[in-house]
């Protein structure tokens, strides 16, 4: 049993519920040397903050209470506390590939029910970005599987929206436009969503933002469309 390096209650802990032979092999997980990076990374940068706040995590356990909730895409590029350089307990997060509000997606409409009813967020951020893989893919002809059923309400976007892009749109200025327009869509969809529509009724306070973020400079656009009631739903 090669548990030195473990702390003896996760030793335990394995033992218990996986048995020896899990164990061995999330030891070697463990060891590789990408993995072990972020474990190594993780306590410098919890050092780092309990160094200028001992009590943080302590504090930040006992409860969120975040303002904003952030829908965003799933890229790697685009990592929302760091570009709004807010701390843990700031920001409530969805992510998917392209930042989509799909009406049947029980995972992100139970994100926003979440933050908007327990959390009672003020804002609600749709962020895209330009360059988005996932919105080039869509309008791309190619099939790639399982993820084009994901992309295909902008794929229907962009059918709906034809008449928007000019003949001599290149195809990157078209995809950054489609970019756009897609957020636009999403913070639409979020407006539509029960939830949302419900915490107007009853008067929350509650705003609904579109970004986009240029991943050649790190710096964000509003796209304003910020809707605060069902009468500034932007129109698209
Ligand atoms: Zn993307």
């Amino acid at each position: 049993m090669k548990a030195r390096h473990c702390r003896p209650e996760v030793s335990l802990l394995r033992r218990r519920v996986y048995g020896r032979d899990v164990s061995r092999h999330l030891q070697r997980t463990i060891k590789s040397r990408a993995v072990k990076k972020l474990f190594e990374n993780n306590r410098r940068w919890a050092a780092a903050i309990t160094k200028d706040n001992p009590q943080f995590f302590e504090t930040l356990s006992l409860q969120q209470n975040p303002e904003y909730l952030w829908i965003g895409c799933s890229d790697s590029r685009v990592p929302p506390s760091q570009i709004v350089n807010l701390p843990p307990g700031e920001l409530f997060v969805h992510r998917n590939v392209a930042n989509l509000v799909v009406p049947d997606d029980p995972n992100c409409l139970s994100v926003i029910q979440y933050a908007v009813d327990a959390l009672k967020v003020k804002h609600i951020i749709v962020c895209g970005h330009y360059g988005c893989g996932g919105v080039q893919s869509a309008i791309s002809e190619r099939p790639k599987g399982p993820i084009d059923n994901w992309l295909m309400p902008i794929k229907k976007l962009y059918d709906r929206k034809a008449s928007v892009f000019g003949e001599g749109t290149g195809s990157q200025a078209r995809v950054d436009q489609l970019c756009e327009i897609n957020v636009i869509e999403q913070v639409r969809n979020v407006c539509h969503t029960g939830t949302v529509q419900d915490a107007w009724e009853r008067g929350q306070a509650l705003q609904v933002h579109g970004w986009i973020y240029r991943l050649s400079d790190g710096l964000l656009t509003d796209l304003e469309v910020t809707a605060d009631g069902p009468a500034s739903v932007p129109d698209l």
